[in-house]
């Protein structure tokens, strides 16, 4: 999974002579009928070849062949983009399957190309879950549909309450007391390790688990700045696993969900209807994405559509014409509509948010985008 530290460790790759390969490819199955971004990803690795120098071309010819085996081997198992960034003279090889669309380039530089990581990161809203109890607590990251743990916190010397009664007099009251000082110091840990986290990670939503009563109190010590964060509580063993909590926090992530992508409907609606930079309805959309303006698309997530593609430029459309309006090339059928204007706006530079459900965006044709201009 992506975050924030790790690709701030690439970053920091760049140095001497080294050459890095960073390719990012749309390996989307609905719109690369046959698996053709094989033959696409050759032609792009073909061409980039063409115009380096040739200097440049002797340090980087065993990460295009390294990349092309790679992607001929692992055709089947792919996502929506890939993004791999390769040094075979720094001996670093990092892929990353992404369930979002991505641009297709080649950039072969001196430092790794990073920037549509970063985006995704930026433009797809990600959850931080701190699963907490009397002597651990573990963090964890949730971002498109995925989750994943991060670290765990442990506090030494939190006595158990096993103990309770044993060989030194301590009275049951005082001894209680001293396990709440040490659960007490253990939560502030957490709450320093979560302060941290959230910060480095750029997290804005956090979402706690664990017994009522540890929530209960490492809430009453958070700092606002992160309380404010808090979207949803959620009860779970310390033990359980990574997808088990996904699940439980499944309910407070899907409300919220629901909330923010409400919110996003009603804006597209009001300013199509104002007329103020967004447009609803298929044929405005492909219109705007025609003239490259589309800024932000929104569609429902089971919005199907077929229409035809001019095979010369790629000109979409959901009309019965025989000629391209743009080249007067011919048109082909187009199964997967909604799919070629997800990648196309992309490409564009755009972001694709897919809405699992929304009455009234279904009411208004189901997709709809914010415009550039
Ligand atoms: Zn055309």
């Amino acid at each position: 999974m992506l975050s924030r530290e790790d690709l701030k460790e690439i970053a920091k790759m760049q140095a001497g002579d080294a050459f890095f390969v960073s390719l990012y490819l749309n390996v989307n199955p609905m719109t690369n009928v046959k698996n053709n971004y094989v033959i696409h990803v050759k032609n792009m690795l073909k061409s980039t070849l063409e115009r380096l120098d040739k200097i440049v071309l002797k340090k980087v010819n065993n990460d295009f062949e390294k990349i092309e085996s790679y992607i001929v081997a692992n055709k089947r198992a792919f996502k929506k983009g890939l993004a791999i960034l390769s040094s075979s003279e720094k001996n670093f090889w990092r892929e990353f399957q992404l369930s979002v669309p991505v641009k297709n380039e080649i950039i072969v530089d001196r430092a790794p190309y990073i920037k549509p990581l970063l985006d995704i990161l930026d433009n797809y809203r990600r959850y931080a879950i701190l699963l907490v109890g009397r002597e651990s607590a573990r963090l964890f990251i949730i971002h498109l549909g995925e989750i994943e743990e991060y670290t765990e916190v442990h506090t030494e010397d939190v006595p158990g309450k096993h103990k309770k009664g044993g060989w030194f007099s301590l009275s049951e009251k005082s001894y209680e007391r001293h396990i709440d000082y040490h659960v007490g110091l253990h939560l502030k840990d957490v709450v320093k390790q979560l302060e941290a986290f959230l910060s480095r990670e750029y997290v804005g939503r956090l979402i706690i688990g664990g017994s009522e009563e540890t929530i209960k109190k490492v809430k009453a010590m958070l700092p606002q700045t992160v309380a404010d964060k808090i979207i949803g509580t959620f009860q779970a063993e310390m033990f359980a696993k990574s997808n088990e909590i996904l699940e439980k926090a499944r309910p407070v992530l899907q409300a919220f969900e629901k909330k923010k992508q409400a919110e996003t409907v009603d804006d597209l609606l009001t300013r199509a209807m104002k007329n103020e930079n967004a447009v609803i309805g298929i044929e405005d959309v492909l219109n705007a994405l025609q003239e490259g303006r589309i800024m932000k698309l929104i569609f429902l997530k089971d919005f199907r559509q077929s229409g035809i593609s001019c095979k010369n430029c790629g000109y979409l459309t959901i009309q019965e014409i025989s000629a391209c309006p743009y080249c007067k090339g011919t048109m082909q059928k187009a199964n997967y509509v909604i799919e070629l204007t997800a990648q196309k706006a992309v490409e564009q530079g755009a972001i694709v948010e897919i809405i699992p459900e929304n009455k009234k965006l279904q009411e208004s044709g189901s997709i709809g985008a914010f415009l550039r201009f």
